[in-house]
């Protein structure tokens, strides 16, 4: 069914350069948006900078290929941590003198490389869903997805920053107040099934009285299992969160046979049910469907449907995203936020950075207009035959580190969790484990916010 995936279908890269200027600027435009009030330091390559930064990446830019060569692993504060261009292994990393600071890697060439997504960029390979495979990827090379490296190398700036100002450089805080942020969302793609599992679940328990009452409830059209928006919303708002939905605009199949909706999203009756979950504090954004990612009329139409409620976000379905075409999509769409950039294989840092960002346009050479704020982990990303096989028990073991790591940095953790994995009959990564991972972020006080709600916080930080 679905379509095997041509690399002579993808467009061309851009040719614009990317030069020292452009990846300084792009990197300081979102070092200034990570700290507190960053005095006006000159950093730069030149010798009259205050913070000098050994310049490493010789012609790679020029060069339009996805890979530099292999990190050479650094100690930063007791972790170990790769760093790309990095042509003096020998030396130590921060050179300190009275008045000034010399970094002696290129943190700036490594930190544009991780956060515009240059691999993805100048990769021509795509999974069967057209989308940059985690098998590919530096961070699988080198084993550093749930790192986030580029706040590392922020802290680097920061420390060097901090020598020549004397005076300390503090992460943003949320409000003034959280440590961190938990965007909670539920991708809603299927709300009429789960009878089958519903039943199998309770044949095999022997829970026949259960059955009995589960086909009576079908026979008459009763509401499926995975028919349970306003429990999702529940489920989550225990733990004071509110739910953030991405409702998806198209219930016919893609062109391969892909599904989309298996629901009618215009009818008035979903419109007001979804007024509702609004009404109660949830945030109705737009699940791009199959084919939007590289079509900006399609998408439009699909965000149109929403009106006159106004939806701001969106996330694609599949996580489709096809680097050399989406960021403009998304822009042109006009949405303020996006957050489908995590590898489905994998959790942790596609762009090995915690906090939203705005993607690199590579046909201007800026930073889009709309922010990424980057998916961290998804329900099917623990348990399914193509991703990972944890065991339930595991699975916040196996999540705990990375969100320490987003926690350490004052980051967004984002969470997908699809509504039919709030089905009681789901023991593997269903509500229990669901309600763990919420647990443990409430108990380290994390601020729980809506996409658009996040995005309101940042713009009054760039406008601050
Ligand atoms: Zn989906």
């Amino acid at each position: 069914m679905a379509a095997s995936f041509s690399a002579e279908l993808l467009p061309s890269p851009a040719t614009i350069a990317v030069t020292p200027a452009v990846r300084l600027a792009y990197v300081l435009q979102h070092f200034r948006l990570a700290y507190e009030q960053v005095p006006p330091v000159e950093i730069g390559y030149g010798p009259a900078a205050t913070v000098t930064v050994a310049e490493g990446a010789g012609r790679f830019f020029a060069d339009a290929t996805p890979y530099p060569a292999a990190p050479n692993w650094r100690e930063w504060q007791g972790q170990r941590l790769p760093f790309f261009f990095d042509n003096s292994p020998e030396q130590e990393l921060l050179t300190l003198t009275p008045r000034t600071a010399r970094i002696n890697v290129d943190v700036v060439a490594a930190a544009f490389y991780l956060l515009s997504g240059w691999q993805e960029y100048f990769s021509d390979t795509r999974d069967r869903h057209g989308r940059f495979p985690y098998a590919v990827s530096v961070q699988q090379q080198y084993q550093f997805v749930t790192l986030p490296i580029v706040n590392y190398y922020f802290e680097v700036l920061k420390t060097a920053i901090e020598h020549v100002t004397s005076q300390p450089l503090r992460p943003r805080r949320w409000n003034g107040t959280a440590p961190f942020v938990g965007f909670i969302t539920h991708d809603i793609d299927n709300l009429h099934g789960g009878w089958g599992t519903a039943a199998r679940y309770l044949l095999r328990r022997g829970r026949l009285g259960g059955l009995a009452k589960l086909l009576a409830g079908k026979a008459i059209g009763g509401p499926a299992p995975w028919n349970n928006l306003e429990q999702v919303q529940q489920a989550t708002a225990q733990f004071g969160a509110p739910s953030t939905f991405f409702i998806l605009g198209n219930n016919h199949p893609a062109l391969n046979g892909t599904p989309n909706a298996d629901y009618a999203p215009d009818t008035a009756q979903f419109r007001a049910r979804l007024g509702r979950l609004a009404a109660q504090g949830a945030e109705i954004a737009s699940h791009g469907s199959y084919g939007t990612a590289d079509n900006v009329e399609k998408l439009q139409e699909e965000i149109r449907r929403f009106e006159p409620a106004s939806v701001l976000g969106n996330r694609f379905h599949y996580l489709c995203w096809e680097p050399r075409r989406t960021p403009s999509v998304v822009a042109a769409a006009g949405v303020a936020y996006d957050s489908t950039l995590g590898f489905a294989e994998h959790f942790g840092f596609r762009n090995s950075y915690c906090l939203p960002f705005f993607p690199f346009d590579f046909t201007s050479g800026r930073a889009h207009s709309f922010l990424e704020i980057p998916l961290n982990v998804m329900d099917a990303t623990l348990h399914h035959p193509n991703y990972l096989q944890l065991m339930p028990k595991d699975i916040l073991p196996a999540l705990r580190p990375m969100l320490a790591e987003i926690e350490r940095f004052g980051g967004v953790a984002t969470v997908l969790w699809h509504n039919e994995n709030f089905d009681p009959v789901n023991t593997i990564n269903g509500p229990h484990q669901f309600a763990e991972l919420m647990d443990y972020l409430q108990q380290r006080g994390a601020a729980f916010r809506t996409g658009s709600q996040i995005v309101a916080e940042l713009c009054q930080l760039v406008n601050a």
